[in-house]
């Protein structure tokens, strides 16, 4: 078995947005040469997120909305005592750090309307950090 790795460094522009990553991930595959294995996707902020999901631009709307729905920035979070953050580390939390996408033939195993996303929830920042790490043979 093998293990290759690939790292991400993304800038983002908005408090709130959503990257497709999916070229990238397919591309740590196939410079690491993995034909049959598991690809795991982790983001290394606790204000970040990494979900799956159709590339639609309305989805993408409604699911940024979704987010300030269930984490209100004006919310009454005791974190926002030491910093103003609060809605989006409780975003992150609960949304998760990382995904795990099966491998075959040399390529990630989703569907025809799944795309891999990265969910920037306290921006804008440089240099977000997502590590892809690829095992199989
Ligand atoms: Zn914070």
């Amino acid at each position: 078995m093998r293990v290759g790795f690939k790292e991400l460094f993304l800038n983002t522009k908005r408090r709130r947005e959503i990257i497709d990553i999916t070229e990238e991930v397919q591309k740590a595959i196939t410079e690491n040469d993995i034909e049959n294995g598991i690809c795991l996707i982790y983001s290394t902020h606790s204000t970040t997120a990494i979900i799956i999901n159709e590339e639609e631009s309305g989805l993408m709307e409604d699911i940024l909305r979704k987010i300030d729905e269930d984490y209100p920035k004006n919310g009454i979070w005791l974190h926002n005592r030491i910093d103003d953050n609060a809605d989006a580390h409780l975003a992150g939390a609960f949304i998760g750090p990382s995904i795990a996408i099966p491998v075959k033939d040399g390529r990630l195993c989703l569907g025809t309307w799944q795309n891999i996303f990265f969910l920037e929830l306290d921006g804008p920042r440089i240099g977000r950090r997502v590590i892809i790490e690829v095992l199989g043979i």
